[in-house]
């Protein structure tokens, strides 16, 4: 050691307690400087672990600041007697959304000392970003939606939001994941939904805005047994495909309460149901699809009940003939309620009677129609009767149980073309009966006067299914149209301009006539008396046949009148009784009808021919008045 520094040393070394203590002093100075005035910093994360490093002596001197957005605090003291002497670790936490690429400035003050300040600096990275692609296929509203985000995320939470509701998203490490479920959305929609980001409750923003579409539902679209269905056949197995493939379903099978046995099969979109045994025969089942999930995670919206019941044998559902007019030439047909076993000796399961006499007849089966025809025509008005035995078998060989039989017979008239009218149009005269004593209904002389067509039709029809009414010993003859020229065009006239009623050959005919509407018609009565097609052909009928007593039809008058030949105006008046069409003596007759009946059909009757005859004037030009007639023109027959 030199002198001069030996010398340089002297005040030191006489001053030693000092100049430590000034060393000490400069150097706490410098460290508390570091200590408190030094930026200490660390970088951000969302996934979370922001505690560092950082010694801190009597931690509960120190208080946080947090308007940068973030807040330090203190972990994991040592104390002494429960006072925190020192801690090792400072963590960071946000008080607020931390905002993307970032820098931000907070500080641990001594309290009430806010000069001095423990400082950091906290920076953060980018957002995390959710992976939203899924959103573009189709949504299950079953199926919890799982987006991926690129980073842990211990900061935010994040709620699906899908029209107006809302459901807040779970996080397991990098997966956000929102249960639909909860939703409660349709299949097959379209719907606006939001993906929003949180900071503890407060909104931060949308992370993601578009459209979803949820997946179709389940249907099914085609069932081998029909709802409300009859099976016939003995099925061992039911199939029902449904729109799409499917990954898993839910069948049950019930006859009445009790579950039927099977085994189910799913390929793509079938579903089978294969049978342990045979159905039972009439009884009622269901096929219930409880459950069914598609391979596009669509799903059954409710339970989809199929109800059904297997059948008998073949039924006997209807037959093309009723109990009476049957036509003598018709092949009858007996539908069943399933097709028939083609083989079966059907014949021998057949009785078809006239009486008790067999008919020989052919039969044959197509389908579930059996055929029956005569081999030679039955008589007119023949009954006859057809039964089949409950033991006729199905073309899935289940044999029927019950027996079916039909009475009928065979119409009861004769309908034949007693003339033509001007116009080319036949007349028609139906024939009940064969008595010696006949009775003719004639109608629509007048063709306009529809109502007595109509009337005059039901007549023979209710003749028909009520001929055995009709006495032994009578004939019925109904010609319910003498001017089917006129009927066609509903004139008065027949098609040559002449009023049928004015051109037969009583006294008082004329050509020039005055019509009930006032005009006076030049030839109205035609050229000469019959000189019409019509009125020739009821003439020549009216001679030919004879008949004991005729009854014409006409409207609107609402009157019976009799032609006064034999007892016609005793039969007049109990038609008026029995109608309630007011009796017209011949004395009222004018004050009835305004206008001369020249050439009339019952005047000719009565004055040429001597035909008991009874006018009937309906109520109507074209109402049916059968029912009111009814009993009035059963009565002319007895
Ligand atoms: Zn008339």
């Amino acid at each position: 050691m030199s002198d001069k520094l030996e010398q340089l040393l002297v005040p030191i070394k006489k001053h030693r307690l000092l100049v430590i203590i000034t060393l000490a002093g400069v150097f706490w100075l410098v460290a508390l400087f570091f200590f408190f005035f030094y930026n200490r910093s660390t970088v951000f994360s969302y996934g979370g672990g922001n505690c560092f490093r950082d010694p801190t002596f009597l931690p509960s001197m120190y208080e946080s600041g947090s308007e940068s957005g973030y807040k330090l605090h203190v972990a994991k003291s040592i104390s002494i007697k429960g006072y925190p002497i020192y801690s090792a670790r400072t963590c960071v936490e946000p008080t607020k959304p931390p905002l993307a690429n970032s820098k931000n400035k907070v500080a641990l003050t001594i309290k009430k000392v806010p000069i001095i300040q423990k400082r950091y600096a906290v920076s953060t990275g980018v957002l995390p970003r959710l992976d939203t692609t899924n959103l573009e296929g189709k949504i299950s509203i079953r199926e919890p939606l799982k987006f991926k985000i690129d980073q842990v995320d211990k900061v935010f939470s994040y709620r699906l939001a899908v029209a107006d509701r809302s459901v807040t998203c779970d996080q397991e490490n990098q997966d956000v994941i929102c249960d639909v479920s909860k939703l409660g959305l349709a299949q097959g929609k379209e719907y606006s939904m939001r993906i929003e980001r949180f900071f503890g409750d407060s909104k931060v923003e949308k992370v993601k805005e578009s459209s979803i579409v949820t997946v179709e539902p389940v249907a099914i679209s085609r069932s081998s047994v029909a709802q409300g269905g009859i099976v016939y056949d003995s099925p061992t197995e039911i199939v029902l495909t449904a729109n799409k493939p499917l990954v898993s379903a839910t069948v049950e099978l019930m006859q009445d309460t009790q579950k039927v046995e099977h085994t189910t099969i799913i390929k793509d979109n079938i579903i089978t149901l294969k049978l342990a045994k045979p159905m039972p025969r009439k009884t009622k089942h269901s096929l219930v699809l409880k459950d069914a999930i598609a391979q596009d995670k669509g799903v059954l919206p409710q339970s989809h009940t199929i109800p059904f019941t297997t059948s008998g044998g073949p039924k006997v559902m209807s037959v093309n003939i009723g109990r009476a007019s049957v036509d003598p030439g018709r092949t009858i047909v007996v539908t069943f309620d399933q097709p028939l076993a083609p083989g079966q000796d059907i014949a021998k399961q057949i009785s078809f009677k006239s009486g008790n006499t067999p008919i020989s007849y052919t039969a044959s089966i197509s389908g579930s129609q059996l055929f029956l025809y005569p081999k030679t025509p039955l008589p007119v008005c023949s009954v006859f009767s057809i039964t089949t035995a409950s033991n006729i078998t199905s073309n899935y060989n289940i044999t029927g149980d019950s027996a079916w039989s039909i009475s009928s017979r065979l119409r009861c008239y004769t309908v034949s073309v007693i003339g033509y009218s001007a116009g080319g149009r036949p007349i028609y005269a139906w024939k009940f009966g064969s008595g010696a004593s006949k009775a003719l209904y004639v109608g629509n002389l007048h063709g306009d006067e529809k109502s007595s067509k109509y009337t005059l039709d039901s007549w023979v029809q209710e003749l028909d299914y009520n001929a055995e009414r009709i006495p032994v010993g009578k004939t019925v003859i109904v010609v319910p149209s003498l001017n089917p020229d006129g009927f066609a065009v509903s004139s008065r006239k027949n098609s040559r301009g002449v009023d049928l009623n004015r051109n037969f050959p009583a006294n008082d005919w004329k050509a020039d006539v005055k019509m009930p509407n006032g005009e006076f018609a030049i030839g109205g009565g035609g050229a000469t008396a019959l000189s019409e097609p019509e009125s020739q052909v009821l003439s020549n009928f009216v001679l030919a046949q004879r008949p004991d007593l005729i009854l014409s039809y006409h409207s609107v008058a609402s009157v019976v009148s009799a032609n006064g030949a034999g007892n016609s105006g005793a039969l007049a008046a109990l038609y008026s009784q029995l109608s309630g069409y007011r009796n017209l003596s011949e004395a009222d007759s004018s004050a009835v009808f305004q206008y001369d009946t020249t050439g009339a059909f019952e005047t000719w009757l009565y004055e040429k021919v001597g035909i008991t005859a009874l006018l009937v004037e309906l109520s109507s030009h074209t109402n049916n008045e059968f029912a009111r007639n009814k009993v009035a023109m059963w009565r002319m027959i007895q």
